[in-house]
């Protein structure tokens, strides 16, 4: 028999959104406006060269992140969406039963990956819907090595403001890694959320985490990045998987980074989108937490799968958390109005 570790038996399933032929796909929160100018014709381009291996260090698109968020490109490491970002960062930090500190609920792979890395998951309780990052602190112990801090938070869609997030990075041990995963980023508020990166950035134990994935279209050619200090850059380089970011991935990145008016005019539709939902949620008599994301939150509890069913009748894909609750992508206008007509008939 082969023996095969013992910690994988107790890995929980990624649970992906599900995409029913002919359904309204609101739940894994992707960009329903898809590709931003140029990226077609870039990738029709160069679909003739997917028979060479791309560029292992991903150079242009590294040089203009750089640009982008004017640092020297040595702080920059990219990989197969950030979820493999996230892979890279525990393998430079965590060893044998080292632990991982994250709010629960967050982003569904902080423990798939903690636990596939050999470090044991420690998840914190959010407080309202929201990180408790008081909490989060006092969870740390000798055996922490990292800490993700989600901002805004998936599923709940809630944010912490830029004071309780300096005063958190304060108080966490400058050799715990603080990862700052804003995959959300382009959705917030800027009054109300702070950027990481200028916050915290040049903090010698802070990450910030990015991706293609939502704002930029991109989210089927898995592309994401880090802005690191530079010896932690290096070692998520080092943790790739040689050639994980296709050469047609890193062409449109650089591509769809050339679009920020429009990736901002698309966000500013999805924050327009996100509070009618919102508000009409809220008069139906849901309780929906201030989202500062592409999604909403509702906290149904035991109910959110019901509702999830019953959205399905109407051929709309929402994602449940059993028990927790229900999280719905905002879409174009028509499909949350699909969405908002399916909660009117819900009995919950
Ligand atoms: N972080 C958060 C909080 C997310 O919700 C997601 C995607 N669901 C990711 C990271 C990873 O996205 P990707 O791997 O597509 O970049």
């Amino acid at each position: 028999m082969v023996r095969v570790r013992a910690s994988l038996s107790r890995l929980p399933a990624y649970v992906p959104g599900r995409k029913p032929h002919g359904a309204i796909v609101l739940a894994s929160n992707e960009s329903p406006y898809g590709l931003l100018p140029g990226v077609a014709e870039t990738l029709a381009e160069a679909v003739g060269g997917v028979s060479r291996y791309p560029d292992l260090r991903a150079v242009p698109l590294i040089e203009a992140l750089a640009a982008h968020h004017r640092v020297e490109p040595e702080r920059i490491a990219v990989g197969a969406g950030s979820s493999e970002v996230c892979a890279q960062l525990l393998h430079t930090v965590v060893s044998s039963g080292d632990e991982v500190v994250f709010g629960w609920r967050s982003f569904e792979a902080y423990p798939i990956l903690t636990t596939v890395a050999g470090g044991t998951p420690v998840p914190v309780p959010l407080r309202e819907h929201t990180l408790d990052l008081d909490a989060m602190v006092a969870a740390i112990t000798s055996r922490t090595r990292a800490v993700f801090v989600c901002n805004p938070n998936n599923p709940t869609s809630t944010a912490v403001g830029a004071g309780a997030l300096s005063d958190f990075a304060d108080r966490v041990p400058e050799d715990v890694l603080i990862v700052v995963d804003e995959a959300y980023r382009e959705y917030a508020d800027p009054a109300a959320v702070p950027d990481g990166l200028a916050l915290l950035g040049d903090r010698p134990n802070v990450v910030v985490l990015r991706t293609f994935s939502k704002a930029y279209g991109l989210a089927g050619l898995r592309v994401g990045y880090c802005v690191a200090p530079p010896g932690i850059a290096a070692h998520v380089r080092r943790t790739q998987v040689p050639f994980s970011v296709s050469a047609l991935a890193q062409l449109a990145a650089v591509v769809a980074l050339g679009e920020p008016a429009e990736v901002a005019r698309r966000a500013a539709l999805t924050v327009a989108e996100r509070e009618r939902v919102t508000g009409r949620l809220r008069a139906l008599g849901h309780e929906v937490p201030d989202s500062q994301a592409n999604f909403v939150w509702l906290p149904l509890g035991g109910d959110g799968e019901n509702f999830a069913l019953h959205c399905a009748d109407g051929q709309v894909v929402v994602r449940p958390f059993p028990g927790e609750g229900v999280r719905v992508t905002i879409g174009l206008p028509e499909e949350n109005d699909a969405l908002l007509a399916l909660a009117e008939t819900w009995k919950g």
